[in-house]
């Protein structure tokens, strides 16, 4: 399946200059999003996974479904103030400024196998501020995966040292 057929590009979107890429043609469509799903579920191979991690929002979308694949629990990185528990946090730079993610004290064990998921590797910044928080709490990423990497941004030079994969590239 080509995939990037699927994928539909918004000019300006969220801010003038930025050309974003719109998944929810993709999740739409019957066929795609089950091809999807499985195609993700494939990069990871037979890798154990105790949870699969993603951060707001378009990561929720795939996330739950390679938990069920793995029979792995899915667990949420939320903006800072979201989630209702007590939150480990993690801080990262954005183009102006920083942003803080968080995600539940309890919901990640020391020694446990992290899947990390995201709809789109970009910069980089948020799948390394994810993995930080993982690796802070005791656990292990084994595998960040993508549904769509912009690959002109250079996001996995930041990821050096992770395992990185994506389904589309641009
Ligand atoms: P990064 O931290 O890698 O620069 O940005 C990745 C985050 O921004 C992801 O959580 C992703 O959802 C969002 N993002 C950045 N650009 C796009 C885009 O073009 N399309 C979509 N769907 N998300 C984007």
């Amino acid at each position: 399946m080509d995939f990037k057929t699927y994928i539909r590009d918004i000019p300006d979107f969220p801010k003038d200059g930025v050309v974003f890429k719109d998944i929810t043609t993709l999740l739409k469509d019957a066929k795609a999003l089950k091809m999807t799903s499985e195609a993700l579920c494939q990069m990871v191979g037979d890798q154990k996974v105790d949870k699969v991690v993603s951060m707001e929002s378009r990561g929720f979308f795939f996330a739950p479904i390679l938990g069920v694949h793995f029979n792995a629990g899915f667990v949420p990185v939320r903006k800072k103030g979201r989630l209702p528990a007590k939150t480990v946090g993690q801080t990262y730079n954005l183009e102006y400024g920083t942003d803080t993610l968080e995600i539940h004290a309890d919901a990640i064990s020391p020694g446990e196998r992290v899947l990390i998921h995201d709809d789109v590797l970009a910069t980089g910044g948020t799948a390394l501020a994810v993995c930080q928080m993982i690796e802070s709490m005791g656990a292990q990423v084994v595998q960040c995966n993508f549904l769509l990497e912009l690959g002109f941004l250079e996001g996995r030079k930041k990821l050096e040292g992770f395992k990185v994969k994506s389904l589309i590239s641009y």
